[in-house]
C-alpha cells in the first residue's frame, strides 16, 4: 500500500482504538490484539495475481506483456475494481489502487470488496487487433480467480466499454451456460451494460462539489455559522462567488465533470480551462465545453492544441502548457488525469481554493498536508470519483435480475447514494477542526471495515 493510504489507515485505526465507545465489547489485550490484526489485514493485499500475456503483434513480433489482477480485500462482497491500461502500470501501484477501492466501497456501503488490475501497455501504440487480443489473453490468464460472484472488473484508466464487451465475451466463452452479465461492469449498454454508467463518475464527482457548496451549505447554515474550522470559512466564501474552474483531464471523468459544471444552476460556474497530455486550454470568459466534447469526438479524444485546431473547432482561447491547468488562478481544481500531479515539489504554485479528485490519488500525502494548512478544501478520490462503482453495482444488479433501469432512474439512485455519503461525512469534516476531508473518509470507512470483519469472527 502506498504510503499515504496506509498512513491514513494506520492514523484512523489509532483513533478508532482510542474512541471507547468504538467495539466497546473489546477491551484490554484482546482490544490491542485485534487492532493489530486490523492493521494487518487492511495493510496487505489477500491475493497478488501477475502474469506475462503473450501476444503476437501484428507485424509478427512476440511480446510478453506484464498484467496484473490484485485483490485487496473481500470482507465487504466480492472483489471489484477497474483494470487500467496504462504504461505505468506496476504491482505496487495497482496494489495501493486495490486498497483504495476496498475503501472506497466502504466508504459508500457498496457490497463489495476491493481490487483492481492493470496491464502495462501504452494503448494507443497498439492496434485494434492486438488491443483485442490483450484483453481475450487477461481473462483467460485470470479466468479462474473473476466472476459475478468472486471479482468483478471494470473500466479504469486506457479502457472502456470496448474493452469491457470483450472481455465479457471471453469469460462467457471459458464459462458456457453459467450467468455472465454481472462478471463485468462498464459494458456497452448493448451488452447488457447500464444506462448512465458511462457518465456516473463525472457526474458523481461534480455532484460532490455542487452538494458541498450549495445543498450541504443551505441544510447546515447552523452548524456553518458556528463552526470554527478553516475548511468551513473556505466554503462559505466559494460559495457566495462565481468560481473559475479548471478541469485537469478530458477523458470519460473531465470532459462529462466539465460539462456538468459548465450546465449548473445551483452554483455560478465558469469553466475557465481544461486540459488533457497535450495542452491547456484557457479562457478568461469560460470555454464552450460542449464544442471541445464535440471536437474530442472526433479527433481520438484529444482537445484542439493549436490555433488552427482550435479555429476549426470555434473555440475561443488559448493553448497553453498542459502542466499550465494546475497553477492557473482559479476557484476549483478538478484532477481528473493521472495521480500524483500535485506533489511538495509544486504545491507551492496551486492557487485553487478547492479541489476535487476524480482521479484516484493525484494528491500526495505531503502535498495534502501543505493544502489543508492553507485551508484548502480537497475531496478526495474515495468520496469523489465514487459514482463510477456506484452504478456498477446498479448494473450488475441490474445484469442479475436481466430487468434494466432508465436513465432517470440509475442518476436518481446515484445522486441518493452520493448524498448519503455526503451527510454522514461532511458534518464530522466542518465540526472537527483537525481533520481532513480525506481523514474523515478513511475514518468512516476503516470503522465499517473494523465492525465487519470484527462481526464476521476476524479479528483473532
Ligand atoms: N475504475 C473505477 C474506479 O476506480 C470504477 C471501478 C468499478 O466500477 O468497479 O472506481
Amino acid at each position: 500500500m502506498a504510503s499515504q493510504t496506509g498512513a491514513i489507515v494506520q492514523q484512523s485505526l489509532n483513533k478508532l482504538l482510542g474512541s471507547p465507545a468504538f467495539l466497546h465489547h473489546l477491551q484490554g489485550a484482546e482490544r490491542t490484539q485485534a487492532f493489530t490484526s486490523l492493521g494487518a489485514i487492511l495493510s496487505t493485499p489477500n491475493k497478488i495475481h501477475k502474469s506475462f500475456l503473450r501476444i503476437t503483434l501484428d507485424k509478427g513480433e512476440v511480446v510478453r506483456i506484464p498484467a496484473f489482477r490484485i485483490q485487496h480485500n473481500d470482507t465487504l462482497g466480492p472483489y471489484k475494481g477497474g483494470i487500467r491500461f496504462h504504461e505505468s502500470v506496476n504491482e505496487e501501484e495497482v496494489t495501493n489502487l486495490a486498497a483504495l477501492m476496498t475503501l472506497k466501497n466502504a466508504l459508500h456501503e457498496v457490497p463489495f470488496g476491493g481490487a483492481k488490475g492493470g496491464v502495462a501497455i501504452s494503448p494507443r501504440e497498439f492496434t485494434d487487433r492486438e488491443l483485442y487480443l490483450i484483453c481475450k489473453k487477461y481473462v483467460q490468464y485470470f479466468a479462474d480467480v473473476l466472476g459475478p460472484d468472486k471479482d468483478i472488473p471494470a473500466p479504469d484508466v486506457g479502457t472502456g466499454e470496448r474493452e469491457m464487451d470483450w472481455m465479457t465475451a471471453e469469460y462467457k466463452s471459458i464459462h458456457p451456460g453459467q450467468p455472465y452479465l454481472g462478471s463485468f461492469t462498464g459494458k456497452s449498454v448493448t451488452n447488457g451494460g447500464s444506462l448512465g454508467r458511462r457518465e456516473a463518475t463525472g457526474k458523481g464527482v461534480y455532484m460532490t462539489m455542487s452538494y458541498l457548496l450549495s445543498g450541504f451549505l443551505k441544510e447546515h447554515s447552523t452548524l456553518m455559522a458556528g463552526s470554527s474550522s478553516r475548511f468551513a470559512a473556505t466554503a462559505v466564501e466559494l460559495s457566495s462567488k462565481e468560481l473559475r474552474v479548471a478541469v485537469q483531464g478530458f477523458g470519460n471523468v473531465g470532459s462529462v465533470a466539465a460539462l456538468q459544471a459548465a450546465s449548473c444552476q445551483e452554483l455560478r460556474n465558469k469553466v475557465v480551462a481544461v486540459s488533457d497530455r497535450n495542452t491547456t486550454l484557457y479562457h478568461p470568459d469560460g470555454l464552450d465545453i460542449p464544442a471541445l466534447i464535440e471536437w474530442a469526438r472526433h479527433n481520438r479524444g484529444d482537445l484542439p492544441a493549436s490555433s488552427e485546431q482550435l479555429d476549426a473547432a470555434g473555440i475561443q482561447g488559448k493553448a497553453l502548457g498542459r502542466e499550465e491547468i494546475l497553477y492557473l488562478d482559479v476557484d476549483v481544481l478538478i484532477l481528473a488525469a493521472l495521480e500524483d500531479q500535485i506533489r511538495e515539489d509544486n504545491v507551492k504554485r496551486v492557487q485553487a481554493r478547492l479541489i476535487v479528485e476524480g482521479a484516484n490519488a493525484p494528491v500526495t500525502g505531503e502535498a495534502d498536508r501543505i493544502l489543508s494548512d492553507r485551508g484548502v478544501i480537497i475531496i478526495p478520490d474515495i468520496l469523489a470519483n465514487a459514482g463510477g462503482v456506484i452504478v456498477s453495482y446498479l448494473e450488475w444488479l441490474q445484469g442479475r435480475e436481466t430487468q434494466f433501469y432508465s436513465h432517470e432512474e440509475i442518476d436518481r439512485r446515484l445522486a441518493i447514494k452520493m448524498k448519503s455519503t455526503m451527510s454522514t461525512i461532511l458534518p464530522l469534516y466542518f465540526e472537527e477542526e483537525s481533520m481532513t476531508l480525506r481523514e474523515c473518509c478513511y475514518m468512516q470507512a476503516v470503522g465499517k471495515l473494523a465492525t465487519m470483519l470484527y462481526l464476521q469472527g476476524k479479528l483473532y
